[in-house]
């Protein structure tokens, strides 16, 4: 068994003649959740779109990102697509019915030209009643408020079956109980087995995660466990120290000082 979800090294992205992203060296652990943390313009949704293969990791080309051990550019498109999924912000579906943004999510299993089948349907049923979406199914995806469209992005996301599974800020419009919803699920697909790799903003929520990967100014300034006080140290500095970490009731509660 693979140890390492990803792997990347010699990561670079340069935009307007600037450097917005510098990681020589990156390894996110297979099994767990990481959470991506620091300030906006940090370069997170950067390296999130990097770790998916949607950005070239070094424009020369000498860049590379392991999936499950294999390099992004070996894979095929539809075996990359089966093995990781993706959620971004404020990603357009058209006017696509609820049902058919989730089916999206399955495409990378059916045969060519075939169409969906009984698989298909099931696991698009399972993922809207995991995020509590199913009573909408038939509803166009537009005219959800941007929660429930939240929730149905997540439904789709569930419904690839990927091992590795990474998410730019899933939580945004979610309320409290769905956010702890999201977190209980979360959990459960680590128990699967599966990677979780998540931007959040939600320092409470992104302390719970096993591992921490704190960002600023387009580099990572530190990676580690998350109970760890050096992470809690490096995550007080991103943000000009402006928050403080305390424990409460068995967890990390991470509060704006005023
Ligand atoms: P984060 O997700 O941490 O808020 P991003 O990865 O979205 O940050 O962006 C990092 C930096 O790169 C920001 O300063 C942003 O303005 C800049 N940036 C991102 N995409 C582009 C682009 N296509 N062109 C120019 N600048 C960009
Ligand atoms: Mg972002």
């Amino acid at each position: 068994m693979t140890t390492t979800a990803l792997q990347a090294r010699h990561i670079e992205v340069v935009r307007d003649g600037r450097t917005i992203l510098q990681v020589p060296e990156l390894v996110i652990p297979a099994g767990s959740w990481t959470s991506i943390v620091g300030p906006n313009g940090a370069g997170k949704s950067t390296l999130l779109k990097v770790l998916a293969g949607l950005l070239p990791a070094h424009a020369d080309g000498s860049g590379q990102v392991l999936l499950l051990g294999q390099a992004l550019q070996d894979l095929r498109p539809r075996q990359r697509a089966q093995q990781l999924a993706w959620m971004g912000q404020n990603q357009s579906t058209d006017d696509l019915r609820v049902m058919d943004v989730v089916m999206l999510g399955r495409l990378p299993h059916q045969p060519w030209l075939a169409g969906p089948g009984d698989l298909d349907h099931a696991k698009v049923e399972q993922a809207l009643q995991l995020t509590q979406a199913w009573a909408w199914r038939e509803r166009p995806f537009s005219h959800l408020s941007a929660g429930e469209r939240q929730r149905v992005l997540l439904a789709r996301l569930l419904a690839v079956d990927a091992q590795v599974l990474l998410m730019d800020e899933p939580l945004t419009n979610l309320d409290p109980p769905h956010q702890a919803d999201w977190l209980h699920l979360v959990r459960q697909l680590v128990e699967q087995g599966k990677t979780v790799v998540s931007v959040l903003h939600e320092l409470t929520l992104a302390l719970q995660a096993d591992e921490l990967l704190v960002m600023a100014q387009g580099g990572v300034t530190h990676q580690g466990p998350s109970a760890d006080p050096q992470t809690h140290r490096a995550l007080a500095r991103v943000f000009d120290e402006r928050i403080a970490i305390h424990p409460l009731a068995g967890q990390w509660v991470a509060l704006p000082r005023f």
